[in-house]
């Protein structure tokens, strides 16, 4: 049964070792990673198993977690604010 990340930026998901049901172990570095447009899907490298789904943090999540000084909030912050003024919408 997969896990869901609610929280893109909760602390050191990414090294927090979770079960396969097949008897694996590992972290998502560990595990097969499968980016869609919402989610981010980490699979069992041993059976193909899907172990761990993370949700994409919304823009209201990045800016929140950049403002609580946040080191990757701050960085997609300052990416999306790059892409804005290239698009050149005024961030009022
Ligand atoms: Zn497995």
């Amino acid at each position: 049964m997969a896990e869901l990340l609610h929280d893109y930026f909760t602390e050191n998901w990414r090294e927090r070792v979770l079960a396969c049901a097949c008897g694996w172990q590992g972290d998502s570095r560990a595990m097969a990673m499968e980016l869609h447009a919402e989610v981010t899907d980490y699979s069992c490298p041993s059976c193909g198993s899907l172990v761990l789904i993370v949700s994409h943090p919304t823009l209201e999540q990045v800016q929140s977690a950049a403002a609580a000084g946040h080191p990757e909030a701050r960085q997609q912050l300052a990416l999306l604010d790059e892409a804005r003024s290239h698009l050149g919408q005024s961030s009022d």
